[in-house]
């Protein structure tokens, strides 16, 4: 098996200050793992629920005994009229969790940078036209990816009646290939609904930063479980990102030729985040000038979190 980290290019910048960081691994740095979850149990529960309804479908036509055209029209109808309502159920479900993912990483964000000096205490940030477009774009790339994959489930069931009326399938066959489709559905939603609520998360934070006039974050990873070492579920190029210090909205490698600006971009349920770095630019300066005047060698800042 070739191994991803053979691939990544980490990439460095110049005017990155020398930094001895002391940032452990965390468990969940995001905050967001429990909002996923509501998100994917919901979506899943709608494909679980319309797979029961695309049975009791197969019942009423009497399916399971014989497929003659009309019914298996009718079914066909049917299932376009799922289609629309499984649509507009997501779509009121993704807006309101997606909102929240996007307030927790305004509020962890605020935080950060209230304890590291860069805002007062209490200060709070106001929203922008970025946040709001931001979040509207968010929004509706996540919900274009989970109705594909509704839409792709419906269209799966729809070929599984097709093929079923060619070969004659048995009634119990057709079952069994509509749960695992179901299943590889209720998955593909799950994984969208993790990594898109890490991306909304993110930006939010981003866009914090860069409104505070942050210069540099770093890569916090994620472990599932306390302790220093990373767990089974920190990939290896996480591993290898975290701690690293990159200018503010600059990418942090390249992974395969493609760039690596915030997580989630180096996998699917990528849990990471990025953190500020709050350094006196002025005092920076000065320091650098002094260290070089007594041809001293330039010691580390230390950056704790
Ligand atoms: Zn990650």
């Amino acid at each position: 098996m070739s191994s991803a980290i053979e691939e990544l290019e980490i990439i460095q910048y110049e005017d990155v200050p020398l930094i001895d960081i002391k940032l452990p691994i965390r468990v969940d740095p995001t905050k967001t793992q429990h909002m996923a979850k509501e998100i994917a149990k919901i979506v899943r529960r709608g494909i679980k629920e319309y797979a029961g309804y695309i049975l009791e479908l197969f019942k009423k036509y009497d399916l399971k005994k014989s497929y003659f055209e009309p019914d298996y029209n009718r079914v066909l109808r049917e299932l376009d009229t799922i289609m629309i309502d499984l649509d507009a159920f997501t779509k009121n479900v993704l807006t309101t969790l997606l909102s929240k993912g996007y307030e927790q990483g305004v509020t962890r964000a605020t935080a950060d940078l209230t304890k590291q000096g860069a805002i007062e205490k209490g200060q709070r940030i106001p929203e922008t036209m970025r946040d709001v477009e931001l979040k509207s774009a968010l929004q509706n790339m996540t919900t274009h990816l989970i109705t594909s994959v509704q839409k792709k489930f419906i269209d799966d069931i729809k070929f599984i009646i097709q093929k079923a009326i060619i070969e004659g399938t048995p009634f119990k066959d057709v079952k069994n290939q509509i749960k695992v489709k179901a299943n590889t559905s209720m998955s593909a939603a799950e994984r969208i609904a993790r990594t898109e609520m890490v991306r909304s998360y993110n930006s939010a934070a981003e866009t914090r930063y860069k409104q505070t006039g942050v210069k540099y974050v770093v890569w916090q990873a994620s472990r599932r479980r306390a302790g220093e070492q990373p767990d089974e579920r920190t990939c290896e190029v996480c591993t290898a990102l975290h701690g690293r210090i990159v200018p503010v909205g600059k990418p942090f490698a390249k992974l395969k030729g493609k760039e690596i600006l915030r997580p989630p971009d180096p996998h699917p349920n990528c849990r990471c985040t990025i953190r500020p770095i709050i350094i006196d630019q002025q005092k920076e300066k000065i320091r650098v000038k002094a260290a070089k005047a007594k041809g001293l060698a330039l010691m580390p800042i230390k950056v704790r979190f």
